[in-house]
């Protein structure tokens, strides 16, 4: 049986092409460490090191190369960043519709004094900024939010609310998991201090590479979670407190940085818009085929305006774990359903405890594809009727 595999707002398969060759080639014709070694090959790998940094300013608007920290993907810069920042006593606000990797690092910073205020979204998993306002008239020392929401798609205002953080002398933290290299972001034009990304989503890289992008002021505001050899400063027992080593004890993911600097060459030649024309015209599609199919309730924003290439169903009279079981053995469709690690998203989407079963969209699907999923989901839907 064919596999169909809808499953892209976890990871991204196929990844870019020629991602796999240049992090083989980097392992076996080059191999070596940076910032360490005084070589040809040594320099050479930092030069390419340093030009996937510079990709991923053009990428999130960024003019710092040097303030591009990479880590193994936006849970642990997430962790960096959270845990690095908040203190005891200070506030933190969110919204309700973040990941765990966002939710679990706060309610561990809760046990140790900090205060964590959930700002609730609507049904359709939208923020109103005037809901985000009044949070922010309260002045948390940071707000945390996600771009777009990992379980429905929705976009949240991400450009509003670094607006209203300037105005509030808050600092903003974005996840840009679900849109980094899908919608355009401007960090330095929207005014947002921080903003993690990972390799494997929307930027089509491998698994294992991420990290984060920060500026100088808020850097110094961050204790370095992680410490060790850096390669420079060695005489001293502190961490550098210039970037990016402040933040980059240990041997970096060079394989990882390799096949990221392939994708990114791939997905700047494309064209973020081009891609997400590509898997929005596929949402769209699946959308359209859903809205014929009685005893589902699909969740979030009506169409595809304001959302991403995320389609979250709850089968009306089925569980949904054996909907997703039947998808994958009868017709090779690869979802994931459950909570998708965003327990809140679900409370607020009102698909709480049953979750649902997640179709996500990529750059690779195909039309056939999307016509053979919404055929098998009105199937097991009308079997239960
Ligand atoms: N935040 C959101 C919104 C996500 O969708 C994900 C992954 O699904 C993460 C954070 C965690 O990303 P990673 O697993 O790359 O650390």
């Amino acid at each position: 049986m064919e596999h169909i595999y809808l499953d892209y707002g976890s990871t991204a398969f196929p990844k870019a092409p020629g991602v796999g060759q240049a992090m083989a080639d980097y392992i076996d014709q080059v191999g070596v460490n940076i910032g360490r070694g005084g070589y040809e090959a040594a320099y050479h790998t930092a030069e390419v090191v340093l030009d996937t940094r510079e990709r991923l300013c053009r990428l999130f608007g960024w003019n710092r190369p040097e303030s591009v920290i990479f880590t193994s993907g936006v849970t642990a810069s997430l962790n960096i960043l959270l845990k690095g920042f908040l203190r005891s006593g200070d506030r933190v606000a969110a919204t309700s519709m973040e990941h765990n990797a966002v939710l679990r690092p706060l309610a561990q910073l809760a046990q140790s004094g900090v205060e964590v205020e959930i700002i609730s979204c609507e049904r359709d998993g939208s923020l109103p900024p005037e809901r985000l306002e009044e949070a922010l008239r309260r002045r948390p020392r940071a707000l945390v939010m996600t771009h777009a929401s990992n379980v429905c798609g929705t976009l949240l205002p991400a450009e509003e609310a670094a607006a209203l953080c300037r105005r509030y002398g808050v600092r903003m933290i974005l996840d840009c998991a679900q849109t980094g290299g899908v919608f355009p972001v401007d960090m330095l034009g929207w005014g947002v201090d921080a903003l993690a990304f990972a390799g494997h989503k929307g930027l089509l890289g491998p698994q294992g590479i991420g990290g984060f992008l920060i500026t100088g002021e808020m850097a110094m505001e961050v204790t370095p979670l992680l410490a060790g050899g850096t390669g420079s400063q060695s005489h001293l027992e502190t961490m550098p407190d210039f970037l990016p080593d402040r933040f980059e004890a240990g041997t970096l993911n060079l394989p990882g940085i390799f096949g990221l600097r392939a994708a990114l060459d791939y997905v700047e030649r494309q064209g973020i818009h081009t891609l997400r024309q590509r898997s929005i015209a596929r949402t769209d599609q699946l959308l359209r085929g859903l809205a014929r199919i009685r005893d589902i309730r699909v969740v979030g924003r009506p169409g595809t305006e304001g959302r991403g290439a995320v389609v979250s169903v709850d089968f009306l009279h089925l569980d949904n774990a054996q909907a997703a079981y039947e998808l994958e053995n009868r017709w090779g469709i690869e979802t994931r359903c459950g909570l998708h690690c965003a327990p809140k998203a679900h409370q607020t989407l009102g698909t709480y405890p049953q979750g649902t079963v997640r179709f996500t969209p990529g750059h690779a699907t195909t039309e056939e594809e999307i016509d053979r999923a919404v055929s098998a989901i009105e199937e097991i839907a009308k079997e239960r009727e």
